[in-house]
């Protein structure tokens, strides 16, 4: 049985390696696909393009693994692309349920196509790519919520920040030492 793991992960973070890595150990394949809608182009931090590297350098250790993308219905890529495969998606709080049931029963309905959830680990059910991003907005570290693709490709997109955000806590630093010079 092979697996679809749609998404829009921008970018892919620690919690949807979680799922991914337990989901790539139940299933034979697990296709890791990134919807794209034209009309959404612009809200997104990264590119299709720079989303999709992320996904491939992030998951280079599993080899059952592939990344693929889609412009349209998911139910139409379903019968085209995976006929016979499930969806996958994580489930973190009871906030993410009742969108995740309404899609799921729809696709179901539309596409005949069957949707398989996964829960988050504990540890990783705060985390999304949006609070990922606010952080990197702010220099702030992100390293242990995101794969190192997606932190490297964080801090080139907002390598001024970072750089700005370093300097500070380099000059606080000397500026502690000037203070007390025994430590
Ligand atoms: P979408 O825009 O389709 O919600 P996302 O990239 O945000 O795409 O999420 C894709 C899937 O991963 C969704 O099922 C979402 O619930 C799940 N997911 C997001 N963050 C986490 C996390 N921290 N842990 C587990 N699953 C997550």
């Amino acid at each position: 049985m092979n697996a679809v793991f749609p998404g829009s992960f921008d970018p892919i973070t620690s919690g949807h390696m979680d799922v991914l890595t337990r989901a790539a150990k139940i299933f034979d394949h697990v296709t890791l696909t990134v919807m794209h809608n034209a009309r959404k182009q612009g809200r997104h931090l990264f590119t299709l393009e720079e989303r999709m590297d992320i996904l491939r350098e992030a998951t280079t250790h599993l080899p059952n693994v592939r990344v693929d993308t889609f412009g349209g219905l998911l139910v139409d890529y379903m019968a085209r692309q995976e006929p016979g495969s499930v969806i996958l998606r994580g489930l973190r709080a009871v906030s993410d349920y009742e969108y995740e049931l309404q899609i799921a029963h729809l696709n179901r309905q539309i596409g005949d196509a069957e949707t398989v959830f996964i829960m988050a680990a504990t540890r990783w059910s705060f985390v999304s790519s949006s609070m990922v991003r606010e952080i990197a907005s702010y220099g702030g570290d992100v390293s242990e919520m995101v794969p190192r693709a997606s932190a490297a490709a964080l801090r080139r997109k907002h390598a001024d920040v970072y750089a700005e955000r370093e300097a500070e806590k380099e000059e606080q630093k000397q500026a502690q030492q000037r203070e007390q010079p025994g430590r």
